[in-house]
């Protein structure tokens, strides 16, 4: 077969490269030239990229660029996120003779990044839907031409969502949207995801696996939330979580123990480029936590200096606690006597802020028990035997009252998670919170058993993104054979070594007094 071919260019979508190929071969049903070329748009397609390449005589290198996979670096290339059902297009970006952009096929995507126009699916005229199978390059099925089909102007929030994913990875955007500039995360789709999907999980503890959004009108309901919170960055997303402080289980004194869930799906995501949001979380709980401060936090208060009172109260100290930590020097400040012998201490902002942000990493043993969801008991296990570490340089400055470092534990626990071990199939299973002196009695093989657990020498089989760490399951099997061979055999009573051996039980007794055999005295239990 002789097929006239070209090469893909930078961003354009392989189904609309297909597309293209089809016109430039006078097809102008996109299905038809798929027949021809007997190539069926899919997952199995694009994980055999060398066949295709051979198929439509494109260098096999070009499509790779092109193809989306499973850990791309790009967001448009991402499996995950592809639209598997419409093949929406820009009929500006027809008119102008663009090619078809990879960022139209992701599915959290309802607006063309370059022209702002709202994405089309359906055909004017003959009803049909765009795919992997219909219309064709310029033309629709029926003839009509895409860059006639309706212009209608997306909203600002829409095109964020467009221009963000069409970047991330690849490019800096013209101008910040939310707190991203330059860098915007190849990973974004996830995140924008998480911020999409987080107030579904809040309704109840299990929310299931979110679908994505399949048609272009589900995109952008779904997005909506999201929408919000670039367009007022950070003020909405600062309100967000300023509600979800408020809506949380009061009952907890930690902020993080409050925002639970969330908040460790929002520190799973790492890399600088999510910093901003940890941040602002940060700068929240600051200012509304407990309701102790009401007051807002401008930007300009980070280049001032404010009383002692002030400053303590928004430390949520007392104020002669903070004044003796200037004069003792483990706090920056200054401290000024008035004529009268009275004495005025002022402390930075951004010395505030340091202290702010030391007291809210390290909290007490109990917000640290509550966010792992263990037990009082079992939590003092886990520092004793190491699991937990406490007090750390930081933790021993005299403004800090826990003792447990959170992000260290936050970081241990995700670290725990990512490495699922498979479950034997119908194998029974033990949760973390179970792994307690209860379970076993012997507690040196206890504490080897929990250090191998912390090193990742041990794999939970079962352990859900939302899971605290009480739940992580893991191999019964593995544990109690890990338990016994810690504990070694039990040791033989005299009587045993004779049943054993047929020696006289008084011979035996008496080989031990001479030191003939090693033993020890001991007490059986009843
Ligand atoms: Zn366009
Ligand atoms: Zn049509």
């Amino acid at each position: 077969m002789n097929l006239r071919s070209t090469t893909p260019e930078d961003g354009e979508s392989l189904l609309g490269f297909l597309r293209r190929l089809a016109a430039m071969n006078a097809y102008a049903h996109l299905g038809d030239f798929l027949s021809l070329v007997e190539v069926r748009y899919g997952r199995p397609m694009q994980e055999d990229l060398p066949i295709l390449a051979g198929k439509l005589g494109v260098d096999v290198g070009v499509l790779e660029r092109t193809a989306p996979h499973s850990s791309p670096d790009f967001a448009t290339l991402d499996w995950r996120f592809q639209r598997s059902e419409v093949d929406p297009f820009c009929p500006a970006c027809i008119q102008d003779g663009r090619v078809w952009k990879q960022s139209w096929r992701h599915s959290l995507v309802s607006a063309c990044p370059e022209h702002g126009l709202v994405l089309q699916s359906l055909c004017p005229r003959c009803g049909v839907t765009p795919s992997s199978t219909k219309g064709g390059f310029r033309t629709c099925e029926c003839g009509y031409q895409l860059q006639d089909f309706q212009r209608v102007e997306a909203t600002a929030g829409e095109v964020h969502i467009a221009r963000l994913i069409e970047a991330a990875g690849r490019k800096s955007l013209e101008e910040n949207i939310g707190p991203w500039k330059a860098d915007v995360p190849g990973d974004i789709s996830r995140f924008l995801f998480f911020l999409a999907t987080s107030d579904h999980s809040t309704r109840s503890d299990k929310p299931g696996k979110m679908p994505l959004p399949r048609t272009l009108e589900a995109t952008r309901d779904f997005m909506v939330p999201v929408h919000d919170l670039l367009a007022d960055w950070p003020r909405a997303f600062d309100r967000n979580v300023e509600k979800r402080l408020n809506s949380g289980p009061q009952k907890f004194n930690s902020a993080p123990a409050r925002l639970g869930k969330w908040y460790q799906r929002l520190m799973s995501f790492r890399g600088a480029a999510f910093d901003p949001f940890e941040e602002r979380v940060g700068k929240t709980v600051g200012r509304v936590f407990d309701g102790s401060y009401a007051g807002a936090l401008t930007p300009d208060e980070g280049r001032e200096w404010i009383s002692a009172a002030k400053a303590a109260k928004l430390l949520r100290i007392r104020a002669e606690r903070l004044v003796s930590a200037v004069s003792d020097g483990v706090v920056t400040g200054r401290l000024q006597h008035s004529g009268h012998g009275h004495r005025h201490t002022t402390i930075p902002m951004g010395e505030v802020d340091r202290l702010r942000d030391l007291r809210a990493r390290f909290v007490s043993s109990k917000d640290a028990g509550e966010f792992l969801g263990v037990a009082k008991k079992q939590f003092s296990l886990l520092i004793e035997c190491g699991f937990v570490q406490t007090a750390s340089g930081d933790a021993k400055h005299p403004l800090v009252d826990g003792s447990v470092d959170l992000p260290a534990l936050i970081a241990l626990v995700d670290r725990i998670r990512d490495e699922i071990a498979p479950a034997p199939p119908n194998g029974r299973q033990v949760r973390f919170r179970d792994l307690n002196l209860r379970r076993t009695t012997d507690r040196k093989a206890l504490f080897q058993l929990l250090r191998q657990i912390r090193d990742g020498q041990i794999h939970p089989v079962a352990a859900s993104k939302d899971d605290q760490l009480a739940d992580f399951a893991f191999c019964g099997e593995e544990v109690d054979r890990f338990i016994k061979g810690v504990s070694g055999p039990a040791p033989l009573t005299a009587r045993d070594v004779a049943d054993l051996t047929g020696w006289k039980h008084e011979c035996v007794t008496h080989w031990c007094k001479e030191g003939l055999l090693k033993s020890s005295h001991g007490r059986r239990c009843a």
